[in-house]
């Protein structure tokens, strides 16, 4: 079996500075079979089959973060010696990495006008919250008023645009709601009609 200082060598063979903080500080070996590496300047931790038999170093999987976080995004996933030893390309992963992270949190958080499993309540409150928002975009109330500061910088017919985007937008909101509400209250009174016949 390997020793520790063989282990340490191979890494230090094809990465004298640590890849994701640059370090020259050297590595923790660890693990039963010596095939976890870990730079003792940032802690980030590498494991790879390839510390097993310590002749060539192919591949690395990031298994540990480095303390601040760094590296987080390549965590669990393998990547050649060539990429590690790549500052650019490592850099680039982790941005396109939490880029795609990012739109698929955006994502996940759109906001449908009602969902089925709504309650007529929640969309009566609904509605409301519409109307109101529909006040606060109305002429008076936005350019004087507390909504002036948003639209400060555009000329007036731009925030003549945007006031009245904005309101109809809500004022659509407000008739899909409407329609559901009016759906709902048919479909409700058939099934009753049903009943009594
Ligand atoms: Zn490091």
């Amino acid at each position: 079996m390997v020793t520790k200082e063989e282990v340490e060598q191979l890494m230090l063979q094809y990465f004298p500075s640590c890849p994701l903080c640059r370090a020259n500080e050297g590595y923790e070996i660890s693990g039963a079979f010596k095939n976890y590496v870990q730079c003792r300047s940032c802690g980030a931790k590498w494991e790879s089959p390839d510390f097993v038999k310590c002749e060539e170093l192919k591949e690395l999987q990031l298994w540990e973060a480095s303390y601040d976080g760094k590296g987080d995004s390549l965590k669990r996933k393998k990547y050649s010696v060539k990429f590690w030893q790549d500052s650019k390309a490592i850099e680039k992963t982790m941005k396109a990495i939490e880029k795609t992270k990012e739109v698929k949190d955006m994502e996940s958080k759109v906001e449908l006008i009602f969902r089925p499993e709504m309650t007529d309540r929640q969309l009566q409150d609904s509605i409301v919250k519409s109307l109101e928002e529909i006040t606060r975009w109305d002429y008076g109330s936005t350019l004087y008023g507390k909504l002036g500061s948003l639209l400060s910088g555009t000329s007036f017919s731009e925030a003549a645009t945007i006031r009245l985007l904005r309101a109809i937008f809500e004022q659509n909101k407000i008739l899909i709601m409407q329609n559901e509400l009016i759906y709902r209250g048919l479909t409700q009174r058939q099934k009753i009609n049903a009943k009594v016949q």
